[in-house]
Formats: C-alpha cells, sequence, structure tokens
C-alpha cells in the first residue's frame, strides 16, 4: 500500500460530487460489501452514488442495505466525476463495455488483489488486507465519516466472505479489531451468517450432490476437483449463482493441497477457480493463464472442453506443487 494514493481518494473525495462505483463479473461477496459499503459512505458525506455492475448480484447478498439500487449497464452512457472500481484486479474484469460506458474524469482502483494491474488514474492496492470491505473500512476512519449500522452490515458481510467466514490465513488482528469494530457499530453477524448459510434452496443443494457426486482426486490426493455442466444446472433448475462456496468442499479433504471447481460457461470456455491451503500459491498458476487472484484463492478461464481443461490444469498444478515442495 502506498500512503499517497489514500491521500489523493481523500483528495478526490473532497472536491467531487458525482460518484459511480462498480465491482467485478460475477460478484462475491466482498465485491458487493465493498461497493456498497462505499456508497453508504458518499452518500452520508452528501454525494450523489450510482451503482452499475455487469452481473447481477447474487440472491445470497440481496438481503444487504442498497442492494436493490445496483444496476445493470443499459444502453447509453452513464456519467459521472468519479469512477470507482473495487476489487478488481484488472480492467476486464469489470466488464469492458460497462468500463468503456462510463465517462467520468478520474477513475479510482481500490483492491487488495496481488495481480492488480493497477490500471486506474488513482490505484490503491493493498495485497496484505484480508478484503476490499476492510480497506473501505480504513478509508471511513481517515474521512472521519460516520458508519452506519447498514455501512456495518455490508463491510462486516465482505470480510466475512473473503476470510471463508474466518477460516482463512488471511484472518489477522487487524481483520478481528476490525470486524469487532463493526459489530459495535451495529453489524450483526448472526443474521449475516443466517442469510448467507442458512437460506439455502433446494435446487442448490440438489445441485451439490450431483457436484460432489462426481469428486475427482488427482495426483496422490493432493489435487481434488469437482465440475459443474450446463446439464447439472438444467437439471436442478440452479444457476451459476448457486454455486457459491462449493470449491471449499473439495479442500476439506484431508491431505488436499489444491481444490478446483470447473464450470462450463457458455461463451468463454471452462471457468477455474481454485483454492490452496498456506503457501501453494495458486495465484500464479492463474496468472499463467490469464486469470488472477490471491494466493489461496484464484482464478481464470481455459478455452476448450472439461476433459481437456481438467488435464491441462492437473499439468499445471502438478508443477506447482513440485515447486512449492523444492
Ligand atoms: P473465484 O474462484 O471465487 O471466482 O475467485 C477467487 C479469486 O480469484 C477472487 O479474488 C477473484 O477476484 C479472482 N479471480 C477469479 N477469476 C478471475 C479471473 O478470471 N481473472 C482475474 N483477474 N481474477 C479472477
Ligand atoms: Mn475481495
Amino acid at each position: 500500500m502506498t500512503v499517497n494514493s489514500m491521500d489523493e481518494i481523500i483528495q478526490a473525495i473532497t472536491t467531487h460530487q458525482n460518484y459511480c462505483i462498480s465491482t467485478h463479473t460475477n460478484p462475491d461477496g466482498d465485491a458487493i460489501g465493498s461497493q456498497l459499503g462505499l456508497a453508504h459512505m458518499l452518500e452520508g458525506l452528501g454525494k450523489s452514488v450510482i451503482l452499475v455492475n455487469r452481473d447481477p448480484t447474487p440472491r445470497i447478498y440481496r438481503f444487504l442495505p442498497g442492494a436493490d439500487r445496483i444496476l445493470q449497464p443499459a444502453d447509453g452512457r452513464l456519467s459521472c466525476d468519479v469512477f470507482f472500481i473495487i476489487d478488481c484486479s484488472d480492467q476486464a474484469r469489470v466488464g469492458n463495455e460497462l468500463f468503456s460506458s462510463v465517462q467520468c474524469r478520474l477513475t479510482i482502483n481500490i483492491d487488495h488483489h496481488i495481480t492488480n494491474q493497477q490500471f486506474a488514474d488513482i490505484n490503491w492496492v493493498d495485497k496484505h488486507s484480508s478484503s476490499s470491505s476492510e480497506m473501505i473500512y480504513r478509508l471511513a476512519g481517515r474521512l472521519h465519516v460516520k458508519v452506519s449500522p447498514e455501512t456495518a452490515d455490508c463491510l462486516y458481510t465482505g470480510i466475512f466472505m473473503d476470510t471463508g467466514s474466518f477460516r482463512q490465513s488471511n484472518t489477522t488482528s487487524i481483520v478481528l479489531k476490525t470486524v469487532a469494530d463493526l459489530v459495535e457499530l451495529g453489524a450483526n453477524p448472526s443474521r449475516v451468517a443466517h442469510e448467507i448459510y442458512e437460506k439455502q434452496s433446494p435446487g442448490r443443494l440438489r445441485l451439490l450432490a450431483r457436484v460432489l457426486n462426481a469428486l475427482e482426486l488427482r495426483l496422490e490426493g493432493k489435487m481434488a476437483l469437482v465440475s459443474v455442466t450446463r446439464d447439472m444446472f438444467n437439471a436442478t433448475g440452479t444457476t451459476v449463482e448457486d454455486i457459491e462456496e462449493f470449491v471449499n468442499y473439495p479442500r476439506s479433504i484431508e491431505g488436499v493441497k489444491v481444490s478446483a471447481l470447473l464450470r462450463e460457461e457458455p461463451v468463454r470456455g471452462i471457468k477455474v477457480s481454485l483454492r490452496s491451503r498456506d503457501s501453494t500459491d495458486v495465484a500464479s498458476v492463474a496468472s499463467e493463464f490469464g486469470g488472477g487472484g490471491h494466493q489461496n484463492a484464484a482464478g481464470f478461464y481455459i478455452n476448450g472442453n472439461l476433459e481437456d481443461a481438467k488435464d491441462c490444469l492437473e499439468k499445471a498444478i502438478r508443477q506447482l506443487l513440485n515447486e512449492t515442495q523444492s
């Protein structure tokens, strides 16, 4: 993190009135939580904010205050003074069409991905932060803005999801102090957990049953993979928003170092999600394939069919595990 960029962001917020905020395609909890948290904060300062994402908000995050205000891009252009892009490692992650449809004076990128490409006019990238939501909370402190209970719920949810419900190695003392603050400010952990984990659809559980039934172990049990095909979605009446967290099931098997979830995509081939433990760095594999992410959670696309993608991935993971051992 460079302190300058936070100062520049504060300067921009002091100067400008109209904002547009966007986050990445297929948004996750941190994407939506940080986007909404920033929006509430700016509005608390009397600013005008438009929220726009390429993809819809997954059902499990629609309880967050303000989620119903997030637009999908309509035809035509949006204009604002400042365009914030949150939790996105590169411009394509926002959606190229969306990115170029926003007319603005200034772009600001706030992110915690190690693979961030510093694509905006102002870039505040902190790979040591657990989440973009944690960074937005820090920004609130520097802006001396009062964090409302609504903002607190959004930022808490982002941190909760990007730390794997406080189980991953990015669950630092700073994270725990931050969420303690957020609870004091009105975030409600039991409600958030209930909304996210205890409102599942029967279709999602039926899809999970099919997905786990086709679990494969490779590389002497060090790699576990599952796949989601279009047929599985059709048979269970589910969509991509129902697979959140599925990739964590194969990682929970003893001895597994890398887990993968492969999903058939209509346009871009196979979407791969990787998860790992400790020092096994799956972001490096994702970068090789043109994707990105963090040491223990990363993703990318592979062209071609599912079986070829599995073999290609196995090769890359074998090499990664050999390098990690040495
Ligand atoms: P997921 O596997 O849940 O889609 O993503 C895990 C992490 O990798 C997230 O931090 C996400 O932003 C990043 N990620 C996933 N897919 C891509 C991708 O195609 N490109 C880039 N740059 N990052 C990705
Ligand atoms: Mn994030």
